[in-house]
């Protein structure tokens, strides 16, 4: 079932066919997805063993296919959570801070693509990409490395590119360094067996 986003996923359109004709309605979305690592939920905690073996564990990561892994910007792997952290009072950052972080790096993204039909990073294409997308001299190695060895798809090249330009807005910088290159890839998804 999950597959049947792939194309919404790129499109922002659903199109719905029946033997009387066939319908397109928009379908402009950010998809927010969270699975377990295997079928107990323990894998790779480091208290509680996980029970399950390993083809079981491998069949189970294999349901999400390879294209729609590749459709996904942002991969985060959510360890468990300390007592001492559950319980402390201080929270990490307020969400008024990060709102207002946001909003600035979306007016930068309006500036850039002011008089275009884009609005934000993630609309752009190859070509806009590179247009937009400056990436720092001494950030094209780490750029090429990553490339080989994630073995990475035409796409996941543009999204990291376009995610490590919105990661560089974040900090208002003008072109994307190694740093916001390196923050970028590192939310690729790893096999996790
Ligand atoms: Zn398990």
């Amino acid at each position: 079932m999950l597959e049947v986003l792939r194309q919404p996923i790129e499109d922002k359109v659903v199109t719905i066919s029946r033997a009387q004709g066939s319908i397109t309605f928009p379908a402009n979305f950010m998809m927010v997805a969270a699975m377990n690592p295997c079928p107990c939920g323990y894998f790779g905690d480091p208290v509680k063993e996980c029970t399950c073996s390993f083809s079981t564990i491998s069949r189970y990561q294999r349901r999400i296919s390879g294209p729609l892994l590749d459709r996904i910007d942002i991969f985060a792997q959510v360890p468990r959570i300390e007592y001492e952290k559950l319980a402390d009072d201080r929270l990490a950052e307020e969400s008024e801070r990060v709102r207002s972080r946001v909003e600035d790096a979306r007016a930068i993204q309006r500036a850039r693509f002011e008089g275009t039909r884009l609005t934000c990073n993630k609309e752009m294409t190859p070509v806009e990409v590179r247009q937009f997308c400056q990436v720092e001299q001494e950030a094209q190695s780490l750029l090429k490395a990553a490339m080989r060895q994630l073995a990475l798809s035409a796409r996941a090249f543009n999204r990291i590119l376009k995610l490590a330009r919105t990661i560089a807005d974040l900090t208002d910088a003008p072109t994307i360094s190694s740093s916001h290159l390196a923050e970028a890839i590192q939310y690729r998804p790893r096999s996790l067996v």
